[in-house]
């Protein structure tokens, strides 16, 4: 088999597909708005939202196309190979191969982050980053990025040399370890790029600890971050784990919204949290590492791959390569299809605890505003939405909390 002509051809069936799903997109600016979102936008903002919408699928449409042409090129003229020729030893070959990857996709990317930050986004009001907070981001970002991946692909060639096939079930062990452990150390890490201060006391600490208190729910910190820094978007997240959670609510939300609803909100998250959703996201990406691994592994083993773009051995850094942008795109649909499914019921449940609570118009009206100052999509494509979407539209969450609600009554 030709490795070399076939990895061409995918790389550019997965663009083709990537191109569809743009399409899909745009047009879903077609699709009637359900009855039920109607009076989320007036006709200014309507007009509005269609044109922030056309910019943004044009502008992903060209960054998408860029980043193609740049990978397309570097395989095809055996680039990878070109600047590791005489380099003999095996973690300099892969990190040469992987800095050559990161830094070219990295720095290609940055004029399309400037412009979608401080053009796309300053147009319609979203953005607050000013030009140093997006230089800081940019290298915070890329020496962090490149730091995690080359520890990585590290650890994995040396289980790799020392255990040899035996590496699968381990890496993929180690490799869960990790993810873990950051996301134990995210409230650090977040701190690199934003500022947390304790929510003030006051009505709106008291509703929510109140809520707290009602289910036996412990965190140990309620925190306000900055995010009006670089953006207006509004939203609220748990970090942590047991005991040690903290919930953070941007500050844009204390400023967009009424006390009754970030109660609202927040009691979607305590749902999220009674139902003991990020356990279960940790399973899930478990299972994705677990894909990740037996993959890398498959490509490792696969000797005679490396030969046809001009390696004179195994090279880690281009397996890793040939893993993030072709394997891992092929599979990209089936692994959104399961896991955003996952998601969109988690969130299904997290409304209803709103609801539990009492809180159902005031999560409705709280989420169309949400929606209305994000200028979110109300009628998306479905095909997006099985695929991609973390969260079901707004629509659907509205049908679902009316018709929960209705039983409620019922019952009662
Ligand atoms: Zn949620």
């Amino acid at each position: 088999m030709n490795w070399k002509f076939l990895a061409l051809a995918l790389l550019a069936a997965s663009f083709i597909w990537k191109v569809i799903l743009n399409i899909a997109d745009r047009r879903s600016a077609d699709n009637p708005t359900p009855e039920n979102v109607k009076d989320v936008y007036d006709a200014e903002q309507y007009a509005k939202w269609r044109s922030y919408h056309f910019e943004k699928v044009r502008f992903s449409l060209i960054s998408t196309a860029a980043s193609f042409v740049l990978l397309f090129c570097l395989v095809l003229t055996d680039a990878f190979s070109a600047i590791v020729a005489g380099v003999t030893d095996t973690y300099s070959a892969a990190i040469f191969v992987l800095l050559l990857y990161e830094l070219s996709t990295g720095i290609l990317n940055v004029p399309f982050e400037w412009y979608g930050t401080m053009v796309i986004e300053q147009k319609y009001g979203f953005n607050r980053t000013t030009p140093g907070t997006f230089v800081a981001d940019t290298i915070k970002g890329l020496v962090i990025g490149l730091g995690v991946t080359i520890g990585i692909l590290c650890l994995f060639i040396a289980i790799h040399l020392w255990l040899g096939d035996g590496v699968i079930w381990l890496f993929a062990i180690a490799l869960f370890a990790i993810v873990m452990f950051f996301s134990f150390l995210y409230p650090v890490f977040a701190k690199i790029f934003n500022k947390f201060t304790p929510l003030e006391d006051g009505e709106l600490k008291t509703s929510l600890l109140g809520l707290m208190e009602k289910h036996g729910y412990k965190v140990r910190a309620i925190k306000v971050m900055d995010a009006s820094r670089r953006t207006t978007k509004a939203n609220a997240y748990f970090t942590g784990f047991g005991k040690m959670k903290t919930i953070v609510l941007y500050d844009t939300l204390l400023k967009t919204m009424t006390p009754e609803e970030i109660c609202a909100v927040f009691a979607h998250e305590m749902g999220h949290g009674l139902h003991k959703d990020t356990l279960k996201n940790q399973i899930i990406s478990l299972a994705q590492i677990c894909i990740i691994a037996v993959l890398m592994w498959l490509t490792v083993r696969t000797v005679e791959i490396y030969g046809f773009f001009g390696f004179a051995a195994v090279n880690y850094g281009f397996a890793f390569v040939l893993l993030t942008e072709i394997e891992l795109q092929i599979l990209s649909p089936l692994m959104g299809l399961v896991s955003s499914a996952f998601s969109r019921r988690a969130e299904y449940r997290a409304d209803r605890q709103a609801v539990d609570e009492g809180y159902a118009d005031a999560l409705i009206s709280g989420l169309k505003k949400l929606n209305r100052d994000s200028l979110g999509n109300l009628s998306p494509s479905p095909l997006l939405v099985r695929l991609t979407y973390s969260h079901p539209t707004l629509s659907q969450r509205i049908d679902a909390i009316r018709a929960y609600q209705a039983t409620k009554t019922v019952s009662a």
